[in-house]
């Protein structure tokens, strides 16, 4: 199939995107690497009237550390995180993800803004952001907006940006001393869309975590910030305690039901993750039976 007629503009600046986004509201569809906007646009799933292609706003690409504070571009493509050292020195746990995202052709134009707006809830992406406190920086004619990524996914591809909205970059903290991370997604293939998957991000102190933040994803209609991982916070972790956190994942998780996998299979490899992490994030083998009951 094809997608239905439509005019397109190429966007000369930030500035110039944002007015034709004003002046065309609904009926416009910002393009940035295309890879999720054209196949949509293909199945004609979406048919919009004007395509604003952003993808020459160079000033929305490229990556910055600031006073331990991460910037992303907004055009930055998969393929630049992949090979960027500051993303494997302040943010280890995107590196590793990003390695799972579709293929090498579709990383070298899918951009982290596309994949963030795009907000479809078995993405890699959507689960680091959350995972990593990071901050979703949106623009329009009006001044710029900040959202913490935790409330920027509201639900199967739909976010809190405006139609009349540009995203514009990311800000992550920098991992501080004594961070560890986990990144795990069971899926069919290597490139396909995750069944269910985890991305952690933890402070160990003493072998008991200060901090964790387990970022569910292909499990929900959005990135699932589990309550459960407070159950595993400054306590000594036994068999029992991830157990007990396990159950309380099962309950706050509401899984899809689809061809991919039952919503109880899905359910049950998000503990078995939550355990996995659990085990992997303090170094402790001994652990990873535990919680899968
Ligand atoms: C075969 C295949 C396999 C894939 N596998 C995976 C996978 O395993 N994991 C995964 O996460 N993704 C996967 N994808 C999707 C893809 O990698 C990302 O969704 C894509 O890279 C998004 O970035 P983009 O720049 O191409 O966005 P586009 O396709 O240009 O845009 C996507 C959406 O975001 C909006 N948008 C884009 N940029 C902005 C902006 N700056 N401001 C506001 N709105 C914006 C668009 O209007 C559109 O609605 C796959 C895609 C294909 C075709």
């Amino acid at each position: 199939m094809k997608a239905s007629a439509f005019s397109y503009a190429r966007a000369t600046s930030v500035v110039n995107a944002l007015e034709l986004l004003a002046t065309h509201g609904e009926k416009a569809k910002v393009m940035s690497g295309g890879q999720s906007l054209l196949p949509a646009m293909n199945l004609r799933l979406i048919s919009p009237e004007l395509i604003v292609d952003v993808s020459d706003l160079s000033e929305l690409r490229g990556i910055a550390v600031k006073d331990d504070v991460l910037i992303i571009g907004a055009l930055t493509r998969h393929v630049d995180l992949l090979k960027s050292p500051e993303i494997a020195a302040h943010a280890p746990l995107l590196a590793e993800a990003i390695a799972h995202v579709a293929h090498p052709a579709i990383r070298n134009r899918g951009t982290v803004g596309g994949s963030l707006a795009h907000a479809d809830p078995a993405s890699e992406l959507p689960a680091c952001m959350v995972a990593l406190n990071a901050t979703v920086i949106v623009r329009g004619q009006t001044g710029k907006r900040r959202i913490p990524a935790v409330d920027f996914f509201k639900g199967i591809y739909e976010t809190a940006l405006a139609a009349e909205e540009l995203l514009i970059a990311v800000e992550l903290p920098a991992v501080r001393k004594n961070s560890a991370h986990f990144f795990f997604e069971f899926a069919r293939r290597r490139g396909d869309y995750a069944i269910a998957g985890l991305a952690a991000q933890a402070i160990v102190a003493a072998a008991m975590f200060t901090n964790l933040q387990l970022a569910f994803f292909a499990v929900g209609d959005r990135p699932v910030l589990a309550e459960a991982a407070n159950r595993l916070v400054n306590v000594a972790i036994t068999p029992a305690v991830i157990w007990e956190a396990s159950q309380v994942l099962g309950e706050e998780l509401d899984p899809p039901d689809d061809q991919q996998a039952s919503a109880s299979m899905r359910r049950h490899l998000a503990k078995v993750l939550l355990a996995r992490s659990v085990s992997t994030l303090l170094g402790r083998p001994d652990l990873n039976a535990g919680g899968t009951a």
